[in-house]
């Protein structure tokens, strides 16, 4: 209960509103299909893996929270803004497929090159762009996450084409969010420090990349899933109102020298 003559929190809460997941089979977006359910969203999980989507989804149901699957790869452009044309408005959209091919600039391969920005940039564009549409259409407002990484602030050894999909991604963030403010959409990014994922899992064995990982993020510890689901509910919830164009660190002070 508040005072009257004081000013309210918003809320926090998503009761009512509904969420997309890109890339919610694994890793940051199951977790973010979970933290947006558990604040009460109707989720519609998304991925190439309908196996593990559904495995997810069953979980949720079972606990009384709203959620479906929906089979996609945002490779195939067409096919995936055919799917969210077919849906409602999305009030929420997560973006989190993507994948890394780590290695040394010199020896990039095209085909390395080609299929990182397929995935991280032009998919990820092309789905934040078909949910707009659907809630301009619809006369919506709507806050719309990508799932970006401390690499879109600063590089890193072996990242050069991991870093410059995230760059890009803060890129088009930006942009979006000015040309879609007067629709009361708002688009953001989230930028995740190393997280225990199967993406980092190839880093996570090097004990060499280990340490440069430990010494490098100020609170001493590896990034867990929990830490990204409070950040994407707050981004997508009425707390966030004023907040658009922004990239928020979730990096436990990587970029803070
Ligand atoms: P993950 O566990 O490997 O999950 C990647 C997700 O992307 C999976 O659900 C995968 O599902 C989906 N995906 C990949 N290609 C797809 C496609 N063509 N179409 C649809 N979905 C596709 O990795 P994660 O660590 O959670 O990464 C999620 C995001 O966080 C990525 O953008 C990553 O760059 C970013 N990030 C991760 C870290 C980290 O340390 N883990 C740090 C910063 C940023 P299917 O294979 O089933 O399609």
């Amino acid at each position: 209960m508040s005072a009257p003559s004081l000013p309210r929190t918003p809320s926090f809460r998503l009761d009512g509103k509904s969420a997309l997941v890109v890339g919610a089979s694994s890793g940051i977006g199951m977790a973010a299909a979970v933290a947006l359910a558990e604040a009460g969203a109707q989720v519609t999980l998304a991925a190439r893996s309908a196996d593990k989507l559904e495995r997810t989804v069953e979980e949720l149901v079972k606990v009384g929270l709203a959620a479906t699957a929906l089979s996609l790869d945002v490779q195939d452009i067409a096919a995936t803004e055919q799917a969210i044309e077919a849906c409602s408005p999305f009030d929420v959209l997560v973006n989190s497929a993507g994948l890394a091919r780590h290695g040394p600039a010199l020896e990039t391969t095209l085909t390395d090159f080609d299929t990182v920005m397929g995935i991280n940039v032009r998919g990820a564009y092309f789905v934040t762009r078909a949910v707009a549409r659907k809630l301009i259409a619809a006369g919506k407002p709507g806050s719309l996450i990508n799932i970006s990484s401390q690499m879109a602030h600063v590089g890193g050894i072996d990242r050069a084409v991991y870093s410059a999909t995230k760059h890009a991604i803060e890129g088009f963030t930006k942009s979006m969010a000015i040309e879609w403010g007067k629709h009361g959409i708002r688009v953001n990014t989230i930028c995740p420090t190393f997280i225990r994922t199967p993406l980092a899992e190839q880093t996570f064995a090097n004990p060499e990349r280990v340490r440069w990982i430990e010494e490098k993020i100020k609170l001493g510890r590896i990034g867990e899933l929990e830490d990204i689901m409070g950040p994407v509910t707050f981004l997508a919830s009425d707390a966030a109102a004023m907040i658009t164009g922004s990239a928020l660190l979730v990096d436990g002070g990587w970029t803070a020298d």
